[in-house]
């Protein structure tokens, strides 16, 4: 049986929950038995970015995306922090995966700001979390590397400015993987 730790003294909550579950119910969606398999921050890049809207409750500011998938149901479903909770059956955890994510975003943002070493006249450098970053800088495009991991992309495309070389750096120092 799941246990919900919705605080249910509160009406407003039993209702909200009694909402969410009817409507998985109404998209003839399981109503437990899901797994988060992953979580945005929709203004990583950009702290103007539209907020985002939960697909089961409706809310409209939804800054942490918390993709939700179900064994047996066809399609993923994007919500909120406390809707990801109810679908999965612990509030605790999702409001957990949702406090480290918040936490990335603060040292990714720290991240940007930090200074570079110029070790070379087209690769910069620094130590981040016990590793040895580089940004070598091409003709058209940068590669990044850390440790034994690079790349020459971010978010798909082919790094074509600094700052996006800063970001796809700080994915491999300090992915999101191990949030969930
Ligand atoms: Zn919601």
């Amino acid at each position: 049986m799941n246990t919900y730790h919705v605080d249910t003294r509160d009406k407003t909550d039993k209702r909200y929950l009694a909402r969410c579950l009817s409507q998985l119910k109404s998209w003839g969606a399981p109503t437990d038995g899901w797994y988060c398999t992953e979580v945005i921050d929709v203004r990583e890049d950009d702290p103007e970015a539209p907020l985002s809207e939960c697909e089961l409750c409706g809310c409209k500011d939804v800054r942490y995306e918390h993709i939700m998938q179900h064994d047996y149901y066809f399609e993923p479903v994007t919500v909120g922090c406390i809707c990801a909770g109810i679908m999965e059956g612990s509030i605790l955890r999702a409001r957990k995966r949702e406090r480290m994510l918040r936490n990335r975003s603060r040292r990714r943002k720290n991240f940007i700001k930090r200074r570079w070493v110029r070790s070379d006249r087209n690769i910069c450098y620094r130590r981040y979390r016990n590793q040895d970053i580089y940004i070598f800088e091409g003709t058209r495009n940068y590669t990044v590397k850390v440790g034994w991991y690079g790349t020459s992309t971010y978010k798909g495309r082919p790094i074509n400015n600094f700052l996006s070389a800063v970001y796809a750096a700080f994915d491999l120092a300090d992915p999101k993987g191990e949030i969930l």
